[in-house]
């Protein structure tokens, strides 16, 4: 947070370690430490994060992007790195991280981002402006169980609230009193928004077209079964850093 209110470095906190610090940099010091204690994350209270090399701008509208879903942008980067134009459909936009860096590292690709949340899509937009990705980038403020499309997508891509009602409770402070509890959870069991999105990959996706889920720990197996009811194979399931099953990909057949 200091080096942040300075706007140097972590190291030059230690090379600088007798500059007294002027009364607005202990004021708002001492708010920032306030609200940390309080819980707040720190993304919020300096209102950034990093995401795939990209800084995104964070407020309590948006999710604050996760490294897991690094893994989740990278997946997708490999599997297309060599397809000419790709129709991308993110649902659950968010902050745009995932939306923002296919747009950015995936030649060619057109990317549709959309999101319940018109606070969610406003940060998305002030995002892709700040990283001109808005030529390849379009969002909209909308529902994805009444929403219509003009066109049929190459891929799906969604990270939507996968935390269970029950375990929402168990979560730490930073989590449940501040981040969008809409992001977080379905209120239900985790596997709403997968039932939801899977019912309408037929009809949004290309023949061959394909889906790549965020997935919380423990739901694999139960989010292959939902695609698979809904016409998807060829799924893979793929592990984050720590061992966790964290990605699940599917085609439609
Ligand atoms: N797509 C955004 C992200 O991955 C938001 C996800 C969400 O709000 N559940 O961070």
């Amino acid at each position: 947070m200091l080096s942040e209110i300075l706007n140097c470095k972590r190291l030059d906190l230690y090379l600088k370690f007798d500059q007294p610090l002027k009364s607005n940099e202990v004021d708002k010091y001492r708010e920032w430490i306030f609200r940390r204690g309080k819980f707040e994350p720190l993304q919020y209270i300096t209102g950034k994060v990093e995401f795939y090399g990209i800084t995104f701008r964070v407020t309590p509208d948006v999710l604050i992007p996760r490294p897991e879903t690094e893994i989740l942008v990278e997946t997708i980067l490999n599997d297309y790195k060599n397809n000419g134009a790709v129709k991308v459909l993110d649902i659950g936009v968010g902050s745009g991280c995932i939306a923002i860096s296919l747009a950015k590292n995936l030649a060619g690709c057109e990317v549709l981002g959309i999101d319940i949340s018109e606070d969610a899509i406003r940060i998305a937009g002030e995002n892709s402006n700040a990283c001109e990705a808005v030529d390849k980038l379009k969002l909209i403020a909308g529902d994805i169980r009444h929403q219509s499309f003009q066109e049929q997508f190459d891929l799906i891509v969604s990270n939507p609230p996968y935390v269970s009602k029950n375990e929402f409770e168990t979560l730490q402070k930073e989590i449940k009193e501040y981040e969008p509890s809409i992001a977080v959870t379905d209120q239900n069991d985790g596997l709403d928004f997968y039932r939801i999105i899977s019912t309408r990959l037929d009809s949004l996706l290309k023949p061959a077209g394909k889906i790549y889920f965020e997935i919380g720990k423990d739901q694999a197996s139960e989010v292959a079964d939902i695609l698979r009811e809904n016409g998807i194979s060829k799924i893979i399931v793929i592990k984050d850093l720590q061992g966790i099953e964290r990605i699940i990909t599917g085609e439609k057949e």
